[in-house]
């Protein structure tokens, strides 16, 4: 005999709410989702799922693998703990730096928390694929992830363990690639509009992925921690970091080499503009600072020329040497993978003092080349900040480079990231499938992710108000909450319509808690956020409920029948 439907009685349901926002909260999702009991901190970054948060976690898990299998990706589970050697052939032991939540077994050996999984799926597919026929394939796993984030705030919005979804794509043929990121591009659309996510596609840099075309699924939210290039006129859109426009050169002199400058004592604009044998107000460009032996900013023409009184501050009392921008040839380094299709496309610097230089922030870049300025570079994530100077921040009203009007700048959350990656991982691993004509041919890759517990979060910021939380149908931990407010009558008739909701398949939530006011059950109601409320109250003993739609706040009495048909 098959269980009897019930509905999730709050009586029986592990949920303490709070009345008041965590002390270290600061964005809406973070307090929301503790004060409604979704989830509880355990360790800075690290989160416990309770019962109602696990729902909304799984609910959102679902509507992805759905979207997933129905363009035919594969589900599989990886592990989390991995072993050095194959993070050591992609070069991620060393590129991940602190990142990487690092460990030793037994014996010694170093393992790692998989932070995303390109090396391991290359070796799966490597192992499982042997022939051209064997492609295309896309697998994917919704897998718990391990950063260690510099400044896991904002909740489980970054995390240092968190729910990811990853897939990769596997082909033989650029164009294969390119219809497997098609595919990926459309399931995510599908996926967050079924989430109800209000989200924006933009352009994006590949980052520590490596590969050419990226692009970013933004949820806008003032609590996002990226900025994004908005142009009111076309269809432009991209994330700071990929904003790149060309600008006219500006006059200035160009400086070449000249011998080392050895400063015992702090140097002055004088004794630099003395050394350059230029006036100390000097627009100069194209002036590569050497610190020590190494390379460390690049003056540029225009209005963005290095004031070399911060330059001589900044530099004390270190052995300067200055040179051209010829340089940069040989260190591409200083500009990681943001090689432009106008040639090196520069490096980051303004003076630190600026109290808007964070890590984590876009800044435009200096050129080193001329006529081009490029403006992707995050300090922090590509430089150290206290080590560069003078940038210049992305402003509102920038040039858009399709269409040249004036850009806006929102900001958003980063809810989704596709790339092609083409045959980096391939190459590293050696990745090749049998062709049709019996030679080898080398693999080329996607990778994709979708932060599954950041998107609950997302969606949390997008939906709030000030009452709590507001989910979207598809993603919330109910259909129904059904509020028994009063004594006996009320407690037994709200159960009797959860259940029949229960039965007729509408998840519903019943707060048939004694000895709580029909006040605070209301509150709590509105806080936890289901998007139907069902009051049983006064009304019961003539047979009447009120509906209540979380959102509008619209209210409407009726018959425990016309309420029945109307959720059914
Ligand atoms: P971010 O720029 O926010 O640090 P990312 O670019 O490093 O994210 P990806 O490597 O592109 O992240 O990972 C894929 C997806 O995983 C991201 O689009 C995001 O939704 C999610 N994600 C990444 N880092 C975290 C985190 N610390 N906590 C929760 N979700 C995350
Ligand atoms: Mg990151
Ligand atoms: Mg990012
Ligand atoms: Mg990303």
């Amino acid at each position: 005999m098959a269980h009897a439907v019930h509905a999730q009685r709050m009586s029986k349901l592990m949920l303490k709410t709070l009345r008041d926002d965590p002390a270290d909260a600061e964005t809406a999702s973070h307090k929301l989702l503790v004060r409604a009991g979704y989830v509880r901190r355990s360790s800075a970054g690290v989160w416990t799922w309770l019962p109602l948060g696990k729902k909304v976690l799984e609910n959102v898990s679902r509507v992805v693998r759905e979207e997933m299998d129905a363009i035919g990706a594969q589900e599989v589970l990886l592990p989390a703990l991995l072993p050095r050697e194959p993070y050591e052939i992609s070069g991620r032991w060393d590129e991940y730096g602190d990142l990487l939540f690092r460990l030793k077994d037994r014996k010694g050996a170093d393992y790692l928390l998989g932070p995303t999984h390109e090396e391991i799926f290359t070796q799966t597919v490597k192992d499982q694929c042997t022939s051209y026929k064997d492609l295309p394939v896309i697998l994917y796993q919704i897998q718990t992830k391990y950063r260690d984030e510099a400044r896991p705030r904002s909740g489980v919005l970054r995390g240092r363990e968190f729910q990811m979804k990853d897939s990769y794509s596997f082909d033989t043929t650029d164009e294969g690639l390119a219809e497997s990121y098609r595919l990926h591009r459309e399931a995510y659309q599908r996926i967050f509009a079924r989430l109800g996510m209000d989200y924006r596609i933009v352009s994006a840099v590949s980052g520590a992925m490596g590969g050419s075309a990226s692009e970013e699924f933004l949820a806008p939210a003032a609590a996002g921690e990226d900025t994004f290039v908005d142009c009111p006129q076309c269809d432009y859109a991209a994330n700071t970091e990929a904003y790149t426009i060309t600008v006219p050169p500006v006059e200035g002199e160009s400086h070449g080499p000249v011998e080392e400058l050895d400063t015992p004592d702090t140097p002055t604009i004088e004794t630099l503009a003395e050394h350059l044998g230029v006036p100390a107000s000097a627009t100069l460009k194209n002036l590569l600072v050497k610190v020590d032996g190494e390379i460390t900013a690049v003056g540029v023409p225009g209005d963005r020329e290095v004031d070399l009184g911060k330059l001589a501050e900044h530099l004390a009392p270190a052995t300067v040497e200055l040179v051209t921008a010829e340089d940069f040839a040989d260190r591409p380094d200083l500009v990681r993978g943001y090689v432009g299709p106008q040639g090196l496309a520069g490096t980051a610097f303004r003076y630190l003092a600026d109290p808007r230089v964070a890590p984590g922030t876009s800044w435009i870049t200096g050129a080193n080349k001329q006529d081009t300025h490029a403006r992707n570079v995050v300090c922090g994530r590509d430089f150290e900040v206290d080590q560069y100077l003078d940038v210049t921040v992305v402003e509102p009203g920038d040039p858009c480079p399709r269409c040249g009007a004036g850009i806006e700048l929102d900001r958003a959350i980063e809810i989704g990231h596709i790339f092609q990656l083409g045959r980096k991982y391939a190459d590293a691993f050696q990745l090749d499938v049998l062709g049709q004509n019996g030679k080898p041919v080398r693999v080329t890759m996607g990778s994709y992710g979708i932060g599954v517990s950041r998107a609950v979060a997302a969606l949390a910021e997008q939906t709030h108000d000030e009452s709590g939380l507001c989910w979207p149908r598809e993603i919330a931990p109910a259909d129904v909450h059904v509020v028994a407010a009063g004594k006996a009558l009320q407690t037994e008739l709200a159960l009797e319509v959860g259940d029949k909701l229960a039965a007729a398949g509408v998840r519903t939530l019943v707060d048939d808690r004694a000895g709580v006011s029909p006040g605070v059950k209301f509150t709590d109601a509105e806080l936890i956020g289901v998007p139907t409320i069902l009051v049983v109250g006064r009304g019961a003993k003539d047979g009447l409920v009120e509906l209540k739609d979380r959102k509008t706040g619209e209210r409407e009495e009726l018959t425990v029948d016309a309420a029945l048909a109307r959720l059914t």
